[in-house]
């Protein structure tokens, strides 16, 4: 077991498979990763995917960047270990096209960002992204069964705070026989650019508990979703949060290839030119120097 010396067992696994994105989000913060050498190729994605699957790890998620950029990202899900979960998070912009195909290779469910459902604010925030593309991603991602999927929506300030009941209002709208879309609340990680959209999730957090059928507390960062009639909402604050960071089973793999301990912090373990067991003891080592950004 990958176990750090916090006693936190790592069992989840994202990798960047690509920094390239084709929208421009005006807070995004690249996974972390500020100038990456060259792109991952598909075999060694999967051979570092599989060095973590033999060791415990039970879910994966791919992320970028934005993943379906890959031309070969069904390649790469096709060739991945028998992981419990294969997730693939996505700005839904080319989800119409491809969610049958990504089924069909093997990914289980999607995270598809969507923060607002004014056109115009879609636009200014993504760069000129159009929103028309995302909603129909998401039709397609539920008719292909990639669900349940997340809508990540990043709370500003301003920008979109007066549309979190409408947002999970719309997730609802997915969910006539079961659940396929939830909402998933996300605290702004803000830059010197965004510090003034920033808007603490907890005024939503009270309005919430106030409704909630049922609340559970997932074990992943002590992670609460709110059962509500309104549809299911999950809140995901990484700031300043210490049962987050102690509740924390993930580890990262940047686009280039080297291990990457947090997303806050810039350390990264290079595990390049390394293959079978000195892959595997280059994972252990890294595991060792994990520590809780906020503790
Ligand atoms: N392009 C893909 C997407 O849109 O999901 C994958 C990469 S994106 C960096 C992954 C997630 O990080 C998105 O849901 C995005 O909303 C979230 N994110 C990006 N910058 C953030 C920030 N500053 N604070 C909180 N979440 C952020």
């Amino acid at each position: 077991m990958l176990t750090d010396p916090f006693g936190r067992t790592v069992k989840n696994l994202r990798i960047s498979v690509t920094n390239r994105c084709n929208l421009n989000c005006i807070y995004c913060h690249r996974e972390g990763e500020s100038n990456p050498g060259k792109e991952m190729s598909a075999e060694r994605i999967a051979e570092i995917a599989k060095a973590f699957y033999d060791l415990g790890v039970k879910k994966l998620k791919l992320t970028g960047g934005e993943p379906l950029l890959r031309e070969d990202i069904c390649e790469i899900i096709s060739m991945m270990p028998n992981f419990e979960e294969i997730s693939l998070t996505t700005n839904g912009t080319l989800l119409k096209d491809l969610a049958f195909d990504l089924k069909e290779s093997g990914l289980d469910r999607v995270n598809i960002s969507l923060d607002t459902l004014n056109a115009d604010i879609y636009s200014y925030l993504t760069g000129g992204g159009k929103l028309q593309n995302v909603l129909e991603g998401i039709r397609c991602a539920v008719e292909a069964n990639l669900t349940p999927i997340k809508l990540n929506m990043v709370l500003m300030k301003n920008l979109n705070e007066f549309e979190v009941f409408k947002m999970l209002n719309f997730t609802n709208s997915f969910n006539k026989e079961k659940t396929n879309v939830i909402l998933q609340l996300i605290e702004l990680i803000p830059n010197t650019k965004t510090k003034d959209l920033y808007l603490d999730p907890e005024i939503f957090e009270e309005e919430f508990a106030k409704i909630a059928m049922a609340v559970k507390i997932r074990d992943m960062h002590k992670r609460k979703q709110f059962f509500t009639s309104l549809g299911i909402v999950e809140i995901v604050k990484p700031l300043d949060n210490t049962e987050f960071c102690m509740h924390c089973n993930r580890i990262r793999v940047t686009s280039d290839g080297k291990i990457k301990l947090c997303l806050m912090n810039k350390e990264t373990v290079d595990i390049s030119n390394l293959s079978g067991n000195e892959l595997k003891k280059a994972i252990f080592e890294a595991i060792r120097l994990r520590k809780p950004f906020f503790r």
